[in-house]
């Protein structure tokens, strides 16, 4: 299996899984670009016993357009966005791709909410395009 591994920006959270890559996406919908300040955030979905975690992330709930109970999980003291879950998702932590330093690794499958997409962000036309979240 392989092992991904990062920190935030300052250093005070890390993390380290061996683990299965249950899915990996581009994910353009508002919310991730908000809650990244970026144009799409990168999700790898892991299983959330295969996560370990050290020092505490702060957790942000809201809920999604589609109903269900999110968490942004990030560090208080940097604010780097790290994991999140999705009530629809029992047992998964998506963990943002930005800090995996196994960069190899890092081979999105697909591109979500392509439906929120900012016009100029430039998609690989390989990959299958889905308007939500597939699922
Ligand atoms: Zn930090
Ligand atoms: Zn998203």
């Amino acid at each position: 299996m392989p092992t991904i591994s990062g920190k935030c920006l300052c250093g005070n959270i890390s993390y380290r899984a061996d683990t299965e890559i249950k899915m990996m996406a581009n994910c353009h919908c508002v919310d991730c670009r908000t809650a990244t300040g970026a144009v799409f955030g990168t999700l790898l979905f892991i299983a959330e016993d295969d996560l370990e975690i050290s020092g505490t992330p702060r957790v942000f709930k809201h809920t999604s357009d589609s109903g269900s109970a999110m968490e942004k999980h990030f560090c208080p003291d940097c604010g780097t966005q790290l994991f999140g879950k999705n009530s629809n998702r029992p047992g998964v932590y998506s963990v943002r791709a930005g800090h995996v330093v196994q960069t190899d690794l890092i081979q999105p499958g697909v591109n979500v909410y392509m439906s929120s997409k900012i016009p100029s962000t430039p998609v690989d036309p390989e990959l299958k395009g889905f308007d939500k979240m597939p699922g």
